[in-house]
């Protein structure tokens, strides 16, 4: 995450320049640049913060109170779990590029 040295309000891609991205502070518009591999788990984070934070509670609370669980199974669910934040990192990077 990225905040804004003046003001401290959060910082958003605004667009691009070349290689990097420009952010540009919601609030006073104050803008620095960053580069776009800087940004990926930035990104992730900012689409859906309470999202993706109840996903990776429930994964861990889980996997405490369910010890059980085969290999097998903590395999596949792990596997399904990276496959959707591949998806989501893929879909910013799309966007990203428009
Ligand atoms: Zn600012």
């Amino acid at each position: 995450m990225r905040f804004c040295p003046r003001c401290g309000s959060l910082m958003v891609p605004a667009s691009r320049e070349g290689e990097l991205v420009v952010l540009r502070c919601t609030r006073c518009g104050h803008e620095s640049r960053a580069r776009p591999v800087e940004l990926q788990g930035y990104t992730l984070a900012s689409r859906s913060p309470a999202e993706e934070r109840t996903i990776t509670t429930s994964h861990v609370s889980e996997a405490r109170r369910r010890p059980a669980k085969t290999m097998e199974e903590w395999e596949q669910e792990r596997e399904e779990y990276r496959e959707i934040l591949l998806e989501q990192l893929q879909e910013e990077l799309e966007g990203a590029e428009e």
